[in-house]
């Protein structure tokens, strides 16, 4: 984990490798990396990491960062996906320039670079079914077995490959195969299949292809063509490295340099796009952009913002190693920068009714309220004060603990920019649930102090009744109950570690300035977290989402460990 000061740019092992490439002038002193999603589903805090690192580089280093949709399987992608994708790029605050780039661009360019390794006597039509390959293959201990189709001429496989793609043949009759070595100790370097027959329509190209390029075939061309000089990508492609290279080598092509780099795990926290998508469709969530989904929209429903993003990959470093980051990270990052930015409300989350029976019918006193303590340049508001209050719930108890400071039968609070009051009389309900509560405030104490020096321990946030408006609050916990979701007994599934109560919706009452509240505005209720405004809120229906709240468990860690070290 990295150090606190986040502006300072932490050295890393890409950022060397970059260095270095540099002084040596290798690429003529080019930076060029890529970002390249595949359009199959919306990005999510995992990617976030990639991004900012690509970007990042590029911006660092003087260079570009191409965004890419890496479109070559023509089943699972969509336009939605890929405008979700641009949207939330853009939203992180990187530019791409004015081109977008698509693999499916070079569909005709890759053809015919698979057209002249078959020349070669590189690669070859294989008539072997997919379950055949996968027996043929062999394992980690055995070698693999030639394919019977494995020595066709150069002349039959031209035809072939060029009969697979025109249409003559169903789905899954032929491939296209690396002719490398069935027996190398590299899985992946065992004739890899390069092309299969897909006879589906795909979102860019239409009924063009009825052939599709496999991933570690189509990525180096892509990077190639491109003229990418470093590919930054997550560890699970180390061992297809060798054949990204392979590729490249057999064409003589511009090659790229493959860099691995550990991704993102976060406790608490599902980051496959296939498991995301079935919370979805299954609906465990409320669309892609449910503020418990991990996915980039779903964040920026949550409240969270762009900084804070950019501010969390940059701390959690990169590293060769796969390892869990503590989503208390994620939350503190988003903490800090509010903390600066969000004004001061108050809003009640729970209220019971508190009527100041000292306090005169009608009147209205205007009391000064500090926007941030932690930036006097936001200035103050009134905050109207009146003779019915709303205040918390928890904050009164009729038989209270020990060590609670707050408001009981007899005690004196501070409420808070406003007056010190007295409890003295408990209204209950057939039930025996309290109803409301009779105080008695001192007019002294007029903006929270008192002039003979008394003191109070307890401060505690309300709203004035007649002022007060009305807004829903949606409160989030964990979408999943276990630090790690993927940990499941026999026969169950990450499904089965669904947090129950990951979303709470309680009614409340929120001070009079909010009434100018608008859409992923966001703010800290005092006492209670950070909130945000959200889509679906109008005027007359006030909707907010509690981003974070205020216990910082980060904070703690770190403190923890600075003491032990
Ligand atoms: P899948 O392969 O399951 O569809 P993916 O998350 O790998 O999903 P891509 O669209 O291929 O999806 O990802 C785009 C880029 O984001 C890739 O370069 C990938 O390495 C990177 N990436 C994906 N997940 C993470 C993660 N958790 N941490 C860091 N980078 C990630
Ligand atoms: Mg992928």
């Amino acid at each position: 984990m990295e150090s606190k000061n986040s502006n300072e740019k932490v050295p890393n092992f890409i950022r060397n490798i970059i260095a270095e490439d540099l002084k040596n002038n290798k690429n003529e002193g080019r930076v060029q990396t890529r970002f390249p999603p595949e359009p199959n589903g919306y990005l999510h805090i995992g990617h976030a990491k990639a991004i900012c690192l690509n970007f990042g580089l590029a911006e660092e280093f003087g260079g570009k960062c191409n965004l890419r949709f890496d479109d070559t399987n023509p089943v699972k992608e969509e336009d939605e996906y890929a405008n979700a994708i641009e949207k939330d790029v853009r939203w992180l605050g990187f530019d791409w320039g004015e081109k977008t780039y698509y693999a499916s661009d070079y569909f005709e360019q890759m053809y015919e670079y698979a057209v002249q390794l078959v020349k070669a006597g590189k690669a070859y039509v294989d008539d072997l079914s997919a379950d055949e390959i996968r027996q043929y293959r062999g394992t980690l201990t055995q070698a693999g077995v030639e394919s019977p189709y494995r020595n066709r001429s150069v002349e039959e496989n031209l035809d072939l490959f060029e009969r697979m793609r025109k249409g003559e043949f169903p789905n899954g009759a032929q491939v296209l195969r690396a002719k490398i070595d069935m027996s190398s100790p590299n899985l992946n370097m065992r004739d890899p299949v390069m092309y299969r027959i897909l006879h589906a329509k795909h979102h860019r190209t239409g009924d063009k292809w009825c052939i599709y390029p496999m991933y570690d075939w189509a990525h180096g061309l892509e990077d190639s063509i491109e003229g990418i000089t470093h590919s930054i990508c997550t560890l699970e492609f180390e061992a297809h490295r060798p054949l990204y290279d392979w590729f490249l080598e057999q064409l003589g092509v511009f090659h790229p340099q493959q860099i691995e780099f550990a991704r993102l795990n976060l406790s608490y926290t599902m980051m496959s796009k296939r498991k995301l998508l079935q919370l979805v469709e299954e609906g465990h969530v409320n669309g892609w952009d449910d503020p418990r989904m991990p996915t980039i929209s779903g964040l920026r429903r949550r409240g969270y913002t762009p900084e804070s993003i950019r501010d969390f990959a940059e701390r959690i470093g990169v590293a060769k190693r796969d390892s869990m980051v503590d989503i208390a990270l994620l939350e503190h990052c988003i903490r800090e920068d509010l903390n600066k930015r969000a004004p001061r409300v108050m809003g009640v989350l729970n209220p019971l009714k508190v009527i100041i029976d000292n306090y005169p019918e009608n009147q209205v006193d205007e009391l000064d309220a500090i926007n941030n303590p932690e930036d006097p340049e936001m200035g103050k508001r009134k905050v109207p004060f009146s003779r019915e209050l709303y205040i918390e719930r928890d904050d009164f108890r009729e038989d209270p603990p020990k060590k609670y400071f707050r408001l009981a039968p007899g005690r004196e609070v501070r409420l808070r920019y406003a007056y010190y009051i007295t409890c003295v009389d408990v209204v209950k309900d057939e039930n025996g649930e309290v109803t409301e509560i009779h105080c008695t405030y001192d007019p002294q104490t007029r903006g929270g102090c008192s002039p003979d020096g008394r003191r109070v321990k307890g401060t505690i946030h309300w709203v004035s009744t007649p002022h007060a408006l009305d807004a829903e609050i949606r409160l989030y916990d964990h979408l999943f109950t276990k630090e790690d979701p993927g940990d499941v007994d026999e026969g169950e599934d990450f499904r089965s570690n669904l947090n129950p109560e990951s979303l709470k919706i309680v009614s409340a009452k929120v001070e009079r300035s909010l009434e100018n509240a608008r859409v992923e505005n966001f703010y800290q209720f005092e006492r209670k977290g950070y909130f945000c405004v959200d889509p679906d809120s109008s005027k007359e229906s006030l909707i907010f989402n509690r981003t974070v709240t205020l216990r910082d468990t980060w904070a703690k860690i770190e403190k923890a460990q600075k003491g032990k070290s």
